[in-house]
């Protein structure tokens, strides 16, 4: 599977030159790929997802580019542009203007993801912070499971009813968790990522085209997010690791982790209550 767009026609030098239109043309599939992550799930065939993914970045690129022939002169730049973000001459509109997905719908849609986005967010912050917790243990173990990273972010509930179940669901609990978890997976370093940004600052990074920095500091994040997630295990289990490299999508080649250390904090109270046996025996040495 080819992720990420490939530029052959393209010189190393107009692609060094024109990175930041490198940078956001791999957002734009990012965002395709936020609200169709793959693999789909889908039931009733021919499955879309595809094909929505390319009309998504599509329109995100082709809004990029009508900024760029609003804001530029330069006509050797943007005939460049248009050959980097493959946009089709004038002809192709009229014909396929009722096939597109607008980019309002695009705006729109990954807002209402935001619930979701959230809980993705939440389990990927906990099994990162239990895998912590576990480590400055007296065990010293790396650590983590889904069930207990539930179990933290929810409380303990020895009796599982059917209206307890309800509740949950209803109320966004663990099985909304564990299901949204399942549908994010492949990319929930990037929704990790992306969060991160917003309780960072400012206004959002799509619809705004001078912030190429930013999307740089986005991938960088979350390639940040993937190494450390690709550490995760629960040693019990019959699949050890938390995420197979296969199951997160690769970022493109020329992504480099710089300057990101972002502290992972353990869990205070369940650090104190997986030490509970190592405090007891040193008393009853010190006894
Ligand atoms: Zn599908």
């Amino acid at each position: 599977m080819i992720l990420w767009n490939e530029y052959p026609i393209l010189s190393e030098n107009f692609l060094k030159q024109h990175h930041d239109l490198v940078l956001y043309d791999v957002f734009h599939q990012v965002v395709a790929f936020l609200l169709h992550p793959p693999p789909c799930h889908c039931t009733d065939a021919p499955c879309q997802c595809d094909l929505l993914q390319k009309k998504i970045s599509f329109s995100l690129n082709l809004d990029l580019f009508n900024f760029l022939q609003e804001t530029h002169e330069d006509s050797e730049f943007l005939s460049g542009a248009r050959l980097l973000l493959n946009i089709p001459q004038e002809s192709y509109f009229q014909k396929n203007y009722t096939q597109a997905y607008p980019s309002w719908l695009i705006e729109k849609n990954l807002n209402e993801e935001e619930k979701n986005f959230k809980a993705v967010d939440q389990l990927t912050w906990a099994l990162l912070r239990l895998c912590e917790t576990y480590q400055l243990s007296y065990l010293r173990e790396t650590r983590t499971s889904i069930s207990e990273s539930l179990e933290v972010i929810f409380g303990n509930t020895p009796v599982k009813t059917n209206r307890h179940n309800k509740l949950q669901e209803s109320h966004g609990g663990e099985h909304f968790y564990k299901r949204q978890f399942k549908r994010y997976k492949s990319v929930c370093h990037f929704i990790a990522a992306l969060q991160f940004m917003k309780k960072e600052n400012r206004e959002p990074i799509l619809f705004s085209w001078n912030q190429s920095d930013r999307i740089e500091r986005f991938l960088s994040l979350a390639n940040w997010f993937k190494q450390k997630l690709l550490l995760l295990q629960t040693p019990n289990a019959k699949k050890k690791d938390v995420f197979l490299p296969e199951e997160i999508l690769p970022l493109p080649s020329w992504v480099v982790p710089h300057e990101i250390d972002i502290p992972i904090e353990p869990f205070e109270k369940k650090l104190e209550e997986i030490n509970v046996p190592f405090v007891e025996y040193l008393n009853s040495k010190s006894a």
